[in-house]
């Protein structure tokens, strides 16, 4: 664990920063589509600074977030272009929330700034998703084209999805999950049609361990592949940005696992960053696989009762890509392909009659008597660094109802979250959010204690590590 938070942070932002602006999209100015108004979608701004584009709960949400991800240390700014279309008053809203409401401080905190000029408003404190108000801005004839920047003020989970600029004081965004997407769009002058990716042999969804395994299988077989990933690494779970080590049994398998394996580490520990490395060269060079990274798969067509194509879109910019394919794999861990394609499916627990699985000695515990939502829960990982100097960490009354007096200085997979009435997919960014504030009140907690006085934050992930999700049924139970 010699890695620092901040190097480590650096080294994520430099992987995930020199993939998206890779593509020729990354970074385009936003334009005013109307001559009033502007939308800015911060997740294609051109520098992220120390903000962390957080893709995971767009299907549930309808978009993706930066998130101020900086162990309570301030993040580095975020900007972007954009192009006014005139001269004159602008109203400005921040698609945003205070993730954690209360009576203390809203923890991720943020400001807007256009040119240089802060905007009076202090967003992410209003509570659920929505457009904040935040004031209005002057926009000069010699000042159309111009930088916004997101300025964290706290380093504790600060989040911004969007900023609309219109001359229209009532011109006040939506926010239903049906309408909002296709209005972004239009607003960013982005086409609903999506850029054909041609035909693939095999469509694989999702690039976890599952879905590595079976590319490296079907190319083997000289099948030509398609294998679309929502985040920047391959490897789900066991990615250094989750760090659940596999240590796979070879056996007949090793031809498969020998390229995407990792060793025995603890898991959260820095080494899962080297296994990413070596998972990522040895599945690019694959030679009949298309690796489709930062890529979330969002609907599916069918035809004749088969799935015949998925489409895509690419996080760091909105287009939108379509593949077709004969066969197609779910491998995302939530069963997104097979539930878009209207399969059945199971969550939770089945009445312990169902199959016959009761076990007196252990009750309900082992199986109920009506069926439940119960699930394994998602785990948050996280650890933290000896320094040679007394520690200085801000006060985090936002955690202590959650953390209360416990004390922990690391969180390795016994920091699992479930709770019968959040689901895993729907309630994913309120359990994330919940393990946030058990981490950093826990880390309070310990650092006032003369023995953990010098250890700093080092890492904490902020994808959610899920154990349990829907089950997609086959002919099989
Ligand atoms: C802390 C922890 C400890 C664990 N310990 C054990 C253990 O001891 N033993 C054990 O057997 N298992 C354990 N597990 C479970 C194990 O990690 C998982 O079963 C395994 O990772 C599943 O691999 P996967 O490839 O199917 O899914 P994942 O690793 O979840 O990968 C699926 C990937 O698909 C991506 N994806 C999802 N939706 C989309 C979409 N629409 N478009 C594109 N991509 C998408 C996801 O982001 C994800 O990266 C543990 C899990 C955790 C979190």
């Amino acid at each position: 664990m010699s890695q620092t938070r901040r190097e480590f942070i650096h080294r994520m932002s430099l992987a995930s920063g020199a993939l998206l602006a890779s593509h020729p999209l990354f970074g385009k100015t936003a334009k005013s589509g109307d001559g009033k108004s502007v939308l800015v979608e911060t997740a294609h701004f051109k520098n992220l600074g120390g903000w962390m584009l957080d893709n995971q709960f767009e299907l549930h949400l309808g978009f993706s977030y930066l998130l101020a991800h900086g162990l309570g240390t301030p993040v580095d700014n975020a900007s972007g272009r954009i192009q006014f279309p005139s001269a004159g008053t602008y109203h400005v809203w921040a698609l945003t929330k205070d993730w954690c409401p209360g009576e203390w401080d809203s923890p991720g905190q943020f400001q807007v700034l256009v040119g240089d000029k802060a905007l009076p408003e202090t967003f992410g404190t209003q509570a659920e998703w929505g457009w904040q108000p935040g004031g209005s801005v002057e926009i000069p004839e010699g000042q159309l084209s111009t930088t916004v920047k997101l300025k964290d003020l706290t380093g504790f989970e600060g989040r911004c999805s969007a900023l609309y600029f219109s001359q229209d004081a009532t011109d006040i965004p939506p926010v239903d999950k049906k309408v909002l997407p296709k209005w972004r769009r239009e607003k960013v002058g982005l086409p609903s049609s999506a850029v054909d990716q041609g035909h693939y042999d095999l469509v694989i969804v999702g690039g976890g361990i599952a879905g590595c395994a079976a590319a490296i299988a079907a190319n083997s077989q000289g099948l030509k592949i398609a294998l679309i990933h929502n985040r920047p690494v391959l490897g789900g779970n066991a990615s250094g940005e989750i760090r659940v080590h596999t240590e796979g049994i070879h056996g007949r398998a090793s031809e498969i696992l020998d390229l995407i394996d990792t060793p025995h580490y603890p898991n959260s520990d820095p080494l899962a960053l080297e296994a990413d490395k070596k998972r990522m060269a040895n599945m690019k060079a694959l030679s009949n696989v298309d690796i489709y990274l930062s890529h979330i798969m969002m609907s599916c067509e069918m035809k004749d009762g088969r799935i015949h194509a998925v489409k895509a879109v690419e996080t760091a910019n909105g287009t939108f890509k379509r593949f077709t394919g004969t066969q197609f794999l779910d491998s995302t861990g939530d069963g997104w392909l097979g539930y878009m394609a209207g399969c059945q499916f199971r969550y939770g627990r089945e009445s312990k009659h169902e199959f016959g699985e009761e076990w007196k000695e252990h009750g309900d515990l082992w199986s109920p008597e009506k069926p439940d939502n119960r699930v394994m829960g998602s785990s948050v990982m996280w650890y933290t660094g000896e320094r040679n100097h007394r520690v200085k960490f801000p006060s985090v009354p936002w955690a202590k109802p959650v953390a209360k007096n416990h004390v922990a200085t690391a969180g390795e997979w016994q920091w699992e979250y479930s709770h019968n009435d959040l689901h895993q997919i729907h309630d994913a960014e309120t359990i994330r959010d919940h393990m946030f504030r058990a981490i950093y009140g826990s880390y309070a907690n310990a650092i006032k204690r003369r023995e953990n006085a010098n250890l700093e934050l080092d890492w904490i992930s902020f994808l959610v590590g899920k154990r349990e999700s829907r089950r997609i049924m086959g002919d099989h139970i």
